[in-house]
C-alpha cells in the first residue's frame, strides 16, 4: 500500500490545508486573459470536475497547477508551493508529485506495460537504477499493486501499443498512481474513448483516488460524466467561475446558464453516466 493509504477522515475535512488554493487568480497568454480572477480551494481527497465551453479556461487553469502557465496576478498554491515561482530541479521535483492523465495517454507504445507504469516510480529511484529500469522486488510489487488497482495485472508484459484505448488510459492512471502523487490532473481523460471504456476508466479513476486518498482535478467535456463521478463540479465560462458546488445542484437551468443556449455536451452521452 501507498504511504497515503486511505485518507484519514479528519484529513479530508474542511479544516485541513487545501491541496490547491487559488485567490484572485489571473492567467493569460500575451494580451489575452484566459482565467480572470478565480478563487478556489480543492480539499485533500476531493474529486473535482472542471467543465465549461471550449475556450473557457479549463486547460489553462490545469496547466498553471502544473507550473506550465505562469501566474499573472493573484496567488496559486499547489501542495504547499507556488508553481509559478519554481524553476529547474525544484520545478521537476514539484511536478514529480503531480500525476498527469492526458486525453492521448502519453505512453511509450513499444515498451511493455511494466516499464510504462515503472516510469512513474523513476523520480523516487536512484538515477542509475532509473536509467537501467533496474527494479527491486519492492518496485515490482508496487507496479503490480498499481496494475491491480486499474484491473490490468494480467497485461504486465504486453506492449502498450497492443492495448485498447481504455486499457491504455488505465495504464496511464497506474503510472500516475506510481508517482505517489499528492494531486492527479486529468485533462479530458475519456474524450478519445468509447462510452463503455469511458465509464470504466472513470470508475477506476474515482475508486483509485478514494482508495489512496488522492485529490483529483479532472477537466471534462461530458457534463453527464461530471455529474455522475465528481464530488464537486466547477464550471468556467470565459475565464470566470459560473458554478461551484455539488453535482446535484447542477440543474437544467444552471446548465443552460453555463452553456448560454449552446447545446450542452450532456446530450447523447447519457449511456456513459
Ligand atoms: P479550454 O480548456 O476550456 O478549452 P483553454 O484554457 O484552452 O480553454 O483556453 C482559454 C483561452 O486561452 C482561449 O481563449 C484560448 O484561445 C486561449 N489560449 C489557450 N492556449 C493558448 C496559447 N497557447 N496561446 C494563446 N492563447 C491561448
Amino acid at each position: 500500500m501507498l504511504d497515503q493509504g486511505s485518507a484519514p477522515s479528519d484529513d479530508r475535512g474542511q479544516g485541513a490545508a487545501p491541496v490547491v488554493r487559488a485567490r484572485s487568480l489571473v492567467l493569460g497568454y500575451g494580451e489575452r486573459e484566459a482565467v480572470r480572477g478565480i478563487d478556489l480551494d480543492v480539499r485533500r481527497g476531493e474529486f473535482l470536475a472542471v467543465i465549461g465551453p471550449s475556450g473557457s479556461g479549463k486547460s489553462t487553469l490545469m496547466l498553471a497547477m502544473n507550473g506550465s502557465v505562469p501566474v499573472r496576478s493573484g496567488t496559486l498554491v499547489v501542495d504547499g508551493q507556488e508553481p509559478s515561482g519554481l524553476h529547474g530541479a525544484a520545478l521537476e521535483r514539484f511536478r514529480s508529485r503531480i500525476g498527469f492523465v492526458f486525453q492521448s495517454f502519453h505512453l511509450v507504445g513499444r515498451l511493455p506495460v511494466l516499464h510504462n507504469v515503472g516510469s512513474g516510480l523513476l523520480a523516487r529511484m536512484p538515477v542509475v537504477r532509473a536509467m537501467l529500469q533496474w527494479y527491486t522486488t519492492e518496485h515490482y510489487a508496487s507496479i503490480l499493486e498499481f496494475l491491480r488497482a486499474v484491473e490490468l495485472e494480467d497485461r504486465v508484459l504486453d506492449r502498450c501499443d497492443q492495448l485498447s484505448g481504455g486499457q491504455k488510459q488505465r495504464v496511464a492512471i497506474a503510472r500516475a498512481l506510481a508517482q505517489r502523487p499528492s494531486l492527479i490532473l486529468a485533462d479530458e481523460p475519456i474524450s478519445a474513448l468509447d462510452p463503455v471504456s469511458a465509464r470504466r476508466v472513470m470508475e477506476i479513476l474515482r475508486r483509485a483516488a478514494r482508495e489512496y486518498g488522492l485529490t483529483v482535478v479532472c477537466n471534462l467535456h461530458q457534463l453527464d460524466v461530471a455529474k455522475a463521478f465528481a464530488d464537486r463540479v466547477l464550471a468556467l465560462d470565459d475565464g470566470r467561475v459560473v458554478f461551484d458546488g455539488p453535482p446535484e445542484d447542477l440543474t437544467e437551468s444552471v446548465v443552460s446558464r453555463i452553456y448560454r443556449g449552446a447545446p450542452s455536451p450532456a446530450e447523447g452521452l447519457a449511456d456513459i453516466a
